[in-house]
């Protein structure tokens, strides 16, 4: 095999401002970003990589630290050099540690399925990912219209906000939703962090009339292990959490103690492709369902996809064997970056080398970022 040493880092900041701001319990998003590194080796094989953060901060880290400290180095020695960027920007060394993956399976000649094992599942479903709230008293009626342009599209399970609101405005939200699509669509809730346990176990007899309940995200902060464990006694549906944890030892603290249903890891969050499959794998080991975090990027989400294929069944249940994952479908461009084929509410991965699609150089460069915008 040709050498594979690093010989050049080009990095994608990109950017676009919403023509309407939307949000969750933590707020507003005015814009939506994507970061992508592109790693080029000596013998011109290159690979691609992600990173989630605010631009100014990856632009910097990636040229004083990151950049320097690659070049020269191999793709081949994916670990040790994760390990040392991730000591200095975990969310930067997550975006190398994509790219570096990309590389040593393009070289091999295998796509990353083939790559980590053998793809164990031919299509994977995919969730609309909604942020429920905008800037208007008629939220409701903008909620439940988006959910019809995605049961148009053939998504047959979605997520939906809570926590922003009162409980009682979110109440009638959820109420409306279940009555409008709930014979039609399933059903996820995320809090986003924003209850007390009392409140969080007010929500029991609304999810009651909702048949098609999929979990209860993050209704509590993640070190609540007692009140989450608590919760999940109490709660008809499963709970689900911890796609800002940073590490597979954060879950197993999670499962050690059976305070969850649902592990929601996410790719960004963590150091990067290997450490997020160990997370992956967490819910095997603990007999636990996986449904990944992977709100803020397409490359993201593709490599999740990727490393669900790879994951053995939870379940012997037909059409249940692999869990759901994340697909935002709020104004995005950024969701079309790289191209998947994505059939109602089921993907088929690219089967080529390493990741198996090219970005979109079009949207690479309308989008660019002019280094103000968005600082603010
Ligand atoms: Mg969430």
């Amino acid at each position: 095999m040709a050498p594979l040493q690093i010989e050049r880092i080009d990095t994608f900041p990109l950017l676009h401002k919403l023509t309407k701001a939307y949000g969750d319990a933590n707020g507003y998003k005015r814009y939506r970003t994507c970061f992508l590194i592109r790693i080029t080796t000596k013998s011109g094989v290159q690979g691609w990589g992600e990173c989630i953060d605010w631009l100014p901060a990856l632009e910097q880290v990636f040229q004083y630290r990151i950049t320097p400290y690659l070049l020269g180095k191999k793709a081949t020695d994916r670990l040790t050099v994760v390990k040392e960027a991730s000591r200095w920007n975990k969310r930067a060394a997550a975006g190398v540690s994509m790219a570096l993956t990309d590389i040593v399976a393009k070289a091999a000649g295998l796509s990353l399925c083939n790559l980590w094992g053998g793809q164990q599942h031919e299509r994977l479903p995919v969730y609309a990912s909604f942020q429920s709230y905008i800037e208007d008293e008629h939220w409701m009626d903008g909620s439940l219209d988006l959910i019809g342009k995605a049961l148009d599209r053939g998504f047959a399970m979605i997520k939906v906000k809570i926590g922003g609101r009162t409980f009682e405005e979110d109440r009638r939200h959820l109420a409306a939703v279940n009555k409008t699509f709930g014979d039609k669509m399933k059903i996820a809730v995320d809090a986003n962090q924003s209850y007390d346990l009392a409140t969080a176990l007010r929500w029991e007899q609304e999810f009651a009339k909702v048949p098609q309940m999929m979990w209860f995200e993050e209704p509590l902060p993640p070190n609540f292990v007692k009140e989450y464990k608590l919760l999940r006694t109490k709660m008809c549906v499963p709970i689900a959490g911890g796609e800002n944890q940073q590490g597979a030892e954060l879950f197993a603290a999670l499962l050690q103690d059976q305070a969850i249903d649902i592990i929601q890891p996410d790719i960004m969050h963590e150091s990067g492709v290997d450490t997020f499959r160990h997370s992956l794998m967490l819910s095997r080991t603990f007999g636990v369902r996986v449904s990944p975090h992977t709100f803020d990027g397409a490359l993201s989400r593709l490599f999740t996809l990727c490393a669900m294929a790879c994951l053995p069944p939870w379940s012997k249940m037909k059409g249940e064997a692999i869990e759901p994952v994340e697909w935002d479908v709020m104004e995005n461009p950024f969701t079309e970056l790289f191209p998947i084929t994505l059939h109602n509410g089921m993907v088929t991965l690219p089967d080529g080398p390493g990741i198996g699609v090219e970005p979109d150089g079009e949207i690479l460069k309308r989008y660019r970022w002019d280094g103000l915008q968005g600082c603010d």
